[in-house]
């Protein structure tokens, strides 16, 4: 599968991802220790580089954080006080819970962060392997309610797309998410959401669900996982939506899904009458829509359950009234 934003491989099938993520993070027999730099001091207290294992090949997240400020004092961005923790957050292209610290290979880190710019962002990508894209940041992306504009972060160089592994007792996913566009959880081993999704499982509550406002669908796909006989995916932000068709293909074979079909195509970046943007027939019968969720019920039937995982700080009170025709709506 082609990458939507750089035309190379960034999609892997869910199962290669999931085959290979034991092997993808751990340091090798020769690899040096962590060089454990200090995150508080000044750039001026840390050594100038940190060298790569001369066996893999693979860097430690210090020594790529290091060049990259290094690199940012080159364009006078930052200083000889600034330290580690200033160069932003780095978010490794697949997230998974990980009990030590990762080596990276090439491509393998996207940053996140401010005080960037685009020529510095550009350097980075260009003369820093493991840097595979550099995000400037803007706030939460995503569509914080219908009243107010969506807001995206900026990709200032390089591609944005990477994945989380979803981890649940019913299996597991890998969401694939334009990580400008959508915001950014971070993997953890106790994801609430997860554990909530879980009880309602135990309960026999996941056959008929809609994920109402689904981003990249990660609640969704862990339903589908669960045995659930009909998803319903709904998001008004179309990155939302194309992520979630993205995440169909992706996971295709983990999900039991013969066919996929794209029966309409979206008229607007922020989608008001639901759009049926993608299809799949399987083991589950699964919708897409690109709309309102205040507007899903004129046109997808109501289901036994309705998830509605909103922004923090959403007014939620008009999307539960919307979904009074499920027989429960549960907000996450
Ligand atoms: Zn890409
Ligand atoms: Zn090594």
């Amino acid at each position: 599968m082609k990458c939507p934003v750089c035309g190379k491989g960034c999609i892997q099938p869910a199962r290669e991802v999931l085959a290979g993520i034991e092997q993808r993070y751990p340091a090798c027999s020769a690899c040096a220790p962590e060089p454990n730099l200090d995150k508080t001091k000044g750039s001026k207290h840390l050594p100038k580089r940190v060298e790569r294992c001369p066996s893999c090949g693979k860097a430690t997240l210090d020594a790529v954080m290091l060049d990259a400020l290094r690199l940012l004092q080159q364009f006078g961005l930052r200083d000889e006080n600034d330290t580690l923790r200033s160069v932003g957050s780095p978010l490794i292209e697949v997230g998974y819970p990980l009990a030590y610290s990762p080596r990276l290979g090439p491509r393998s880190l996207i940053l996140y962060g401010s005080g960037y710019s685009k020529k510095a962002a550009e350097a980075m990508v260009e003369r820093i392997p493991e840097i595979k894209g550099v995000i400037l940041n803007r706030g939460v992306a995503g569509i914080a309610d219908m009243e107010s504009r969506p807001l995206e972060n900026l990709l200032l160089a390089g591609c944005d797309m990477r994945a989380d592994i979803s981890q649940s007792l019913f299996g597991e996913a890998v969401v694939y998410k334009r990580q400008s566009r959508i915001h950014i959880e971070f993997s953890r081993q106790s994801a609430p959401k997860m554990r909530i999704l879980e009880q309602l499982y135990l309960q026999g509550k996941l056959r008929d669900v809609v994920d109402g406002l689904c981003g990249p669908g990660t609640l969704g796909l862990m339903c589908v996982l669960a045995g659930a006989r009909r998803v319903v995916f709904n998001d008004a932000w179309l990155e939302s939506v194309q992520n979630v068709l993205l995440n169909l293909e992706a996971n295709r074979s983990l999900l039991g899904i013969d066919e996929i079909e794209y029966p309409e195509s979206a008229k607007s970046e922020v989608g008001i009458e639901p759009v049926l943007v993608g299809r799949a027939h399987g083991a589950c019968e699964i919708e897409v829509y690109h709309g309102d969720l205040r507007r899903l019920f004129s046109r997808a039937k109501p289901a036994g359950l309705c998830l509605i995982d909103h922004f923090p700080g959403a007014k939620t009170a008009e999307m539960e009234e919307a979904c009074r025709c499920c027989n429960e709506a549960v907000i996450i």
